[in-house]
């Protein structure tokens, strides 16, 4: 058999110059101090599947986030535990709590917005931590010398689209040896780009 079949994925997306997209619905990243106050001291943060990027994975548990105008349950708790709690939603949500958060990269904590959580447990009154995640490119350093992108680097990306052509603007390049790319956009970007699986960008300088 001629062996030019080997190729994974990520190799031939890098070949094309196309990065592969995937959707974040709201979700949550906890402390694993907030995660007890929330689901009690016996409880434990047990994987539910496994996310694309190494070592991440979507809990089985969930819980319900509050804002002044209404409530959204069965936000997913992503894992593992962070140093500090972090939710991310996308304006659709927002509108929906009644609150404004502001369009951060994770980890990026800063005046971030309040939110109230909820578990079986405890509520928790989180004075900051809520954002909505700005649109970013995971990438390992050997992807990002192949791309010639640093990080933190701001760049636009094509979506590639018969449906609904759109380019994304200040869209981050982050890079980890501990990632492999991919892009990650939430919800709302998704709906306005008719984005469905399995769908690539084209990175832009
Ligand atoms: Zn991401």
């Amino acid at each position: 058999m001629p062996n030019n079949q080997t190729l994974g994925s990520n190799s031939k997306s890098i070949l094309a110059d196309t990065i592969p997209i995937a959707v974040s619905a709201s979700h949550s990243h906890l402390s694993e101090e907030d995660f007890y106050h929330l689901f009690g001291e016996n409880s434990k943060l047990i994987k539910w599947k496994d996310l694309s990027q190494p070592g991440q994975f979507a809990a089985q548990k969930v819980l319900t986030i509050k804002g002044p105008r209404g409530q959204i349950d069965n936000v997913r708790i992503l894992g593992p535990f962070r140093n500090d709690t972090q939710i991310e939603i996308s304006q659709t949500d927002a509108v929906k709590l009644g609150v404004s958060p502001p369009i951060r990269m994770s980890g990026d904590l800063k005046n971030s917005s309040p939110i109230t959580l909820i578990g079986p447990h405890g509520i928790l009154h989180k004075k900051h931590g809520l954002i909505i995640a700005q649109a970013h490119i995971h990438m390992s350093e050997t992807e990002a010398a192949l791309l010639n992108v640093k990080d933190q680097e701001i760049v636009k990306v094509e979506i590639i689209s018969e449906v609904r052509q759109i380019q994304m603007m200040n869209v981050v390049v982050r890079v980890s040896p501990n990632f492999m790319l991919e892009m990650h956009i939430d919800t709302d970007e998704a709906n306005a780009a008719a984005i469905a699986t399995n769908q690539h960008g084209k990175l832009k300088k």
